[in-house]
């Protein structure tokens, strides 16, 4: 026995009993299938990075196939940020009407796509060898649609690698310790609560630190590469996505927001520019996150601040010309030539 890749299914938050058994018969048609391991997980969004969960998917080698409800961008980033770190795998299951009505919405008017030469935090990190392909299953409830593409991303998988996970197998120890591997789903156990925090997709951020400037609860911080970071995720006020209407790159995820371009819509075209913008709220959205960030500003008892601290200059209208008092100090330094 050959195993390619591992299968990961992650619970949807609610007890939706419809859910519930979608996620059950994809468990038990998957683990049977040949040349996977099936893992049954909570909601990953909801886990802990020191959750048992969380360790034992860092432990697992070669690609991984993540079901859940979740977007695949939210999902991907969700991973990423608890460092279960591989390529961004790309999957051919049917793009819904949703997305498409919110692709077509974002196509209409002006064109304003973030330039495509900007460094990305992506571009520091080094090379991955695996790759990660995360489905969403509320794209279809036909179970076989789900089986079918397992089933082609493995043979994918055993072409690029023929046998990359038997040695991971075998150092398991005895066969019955390695048959609890195959032909059942394992199902792993953390206590969870619903859980509300951002989670950014790097592959779009630039680093520009606006969020952390705009954010007054503490949430961002920066690793010593001076890499922004979600750092106290729960400080983070639940249901609010004012962040996200900031950030100039759109790069913010609220995984759980009604709004799909805020949850992790994928939002791409085939190569087309995408004014992303239009789907965060628009020329409004600036205004729309001031009024956000205030709301939850008074629910903690605290004073409303308006557009008066850490609104972001490139998103009000001056990308590149707005001067502030700081860079006019900058260039009276410059000009003394210290
Ligand atoms: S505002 Fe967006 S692009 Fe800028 S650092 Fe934050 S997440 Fe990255
Ligand atoms: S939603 Fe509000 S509290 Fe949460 S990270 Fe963004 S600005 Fe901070």
């Amino acid at each position: 026995m050959t195993i390619h890749a591992h299968v990961v299914i992650s619970y949807g938050q609610s007890n939706n009993p419809t859910k519930r058994q979608l996620e059950s018969v994809l468990a038990e048609r998957l683990a049977k299938l040949d040349g996977v391991t099936t893992l049954v997980v909570p909601n990953l969004y909801d886990l802990a990075p020191t959750s048992s969960t969380i360790q034992r998917l860092k432990t697992l080698p070669g690609d991984l196939i993540v079901l859940g409800w979740l977007y695949d961008r939210a999902t991907h980033w969700i991973l990423d940020r608890n460092g279960v770190l591989g390529k961004f795998g790309i999957t051919e299951l049917p793009i819904d009407e949703d997305d498409e009505e919110e692709l077509d919405s974002s196509l209409d008017g002006d064109n304003e796509a973030s330039a495509d030469d900007m460094a990305r935090v992506i571009d520091e990190r080094p090379a991955l060898d695996r790759t990660i392909y995360s489905l969403d299953l509320r794209k279809t409830p036909d179970v076989e649609v789900f089986v079918d593409e397992v089933e082609r991303i493995v043979s994918i998988a055993a072409q690029s690698r023929p046998q990359p996970l038997l040695d991971w197998l075998q150092g398991e120890g005895t066969a019955e310790q390695m048959s609890r591997y195959l032909g059942e789903p394992e199902t792993t156990d953390d206590a969870t609560g619903r859980r509300w925090y951002p989670v950014i997709d790097f592959s779009r951020c630039t680093n520009c630190m606006e969020c952390i400037d705009f954010c007054l609860f503490g949430v961002y911080g920066v690793n010593g590469a001076d890499t922004i970071l979600v750092e106290q995720a729960d400080n983070c006020r639940k249901g609010c996505p004012a962040c996200s209407r900031v950030c100039p790159e759109n790069a913010i995820i609220f995984p759980q927001h009604k709004t799909p371009a805020i949850a992790g819509s994928p939002a791409n075209a085939g190569g087309l520019k995408i004014d992303l913008s239009q789907l965060f709220g628009g020329s409004n959205a600036v205004t729309e996150a001031a009024n956000e960030r205030d709301e939850q500003l008074i629910m903690a008892g605290r004073d409303a601040v308006g557009m008066a601290v850490g609104i972001p200059k490139r998103q009000s209208g001056g990308r590149a010309t707005d001067r502030d008092e700081l860079d006019n100090l900058v260039d009276e330094l410059d000009s003394l030539d210290l």
